[in-house]
């Protein structure tokens, strides 16, 4: 199921930082505009309005808590998009740096399990099995997400956070091997 579209908050006051920082870009660095932005008393409110809206947990992998805002089209594509709040993600650490400039399938836009299945047992990410080998395009792309969301899986278990290990074999080793 996609998650369900949350309109930007409105908020005069808040709009106006936007429209602020977005002038900043227009000329500046990008990422140094951003981390300004971020750092600032209204880019923080920002922050906690997109929680509210969206919840704690990040929303590409939705095991660890969502502390960044990953832009959906990366900010090194489509720099217009960078303060707009419906290119806005609530995101981990992990899935954002990983990320990057790639895109992951985005929950909010359509449903990313049509890309990628979690194993309830052991929550490794993997490739839906059900993409037929005909549609090339979307294997490639649930392939690359398994990867970024795969890091994250080994982030939590260097964090005492590892799946059973008893499991024999995960949904994307059976995935990977069939
Ligand atoms: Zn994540």
């Amino acid at each position: 199921m996609p998650v369900a579209r949350r309109l930007r908050p409105r908020s005069a006051t808040l709009k106006a930082c936007l429209a602020k920082h977005e002038q900043q870009a227009q000329d500046g660095d990008l990422q140094a505009v951003w981390k300004r932005f971020r750092a600032s008393p209204c880019g923080q409110s920002w922050f906690a309005k997109l929680e509210t809206s969206y919840g704690r947990r990040c929303m590409y992998c939705d095991h660890a808590p969502g502390r960044t805002i990953d832009h959906c089209k990366a900010k090194s594509k489509d720099s217009a998009s960078m303060f707009r709040w419906s290119n806005w993600r609530v995101s981990c650490d992990g899935c954002n740096r990983l990320k990057n400039s790639r895109s992951l399938p985005d929950p909010v836009r359509g449903d990313p399990r049509d890309f990628i299945l979690f194993d309830v047992s052991t929550g490794s990410p993997g490739v839906n099995p059900a993409i037929p080998s005909s549609n090339k395009g979307r294997k490639r792309r649930a392939e690359v997400a398994v990867r970024i969301l795969d890091h994250q899986t080994d982030a939590q278990a260097s964090a005492g956070e590892s799946p059973p290990v008893s499991e024999p074999m995960s949904h994307r080793e059976r995935v990977l091997a069939g």
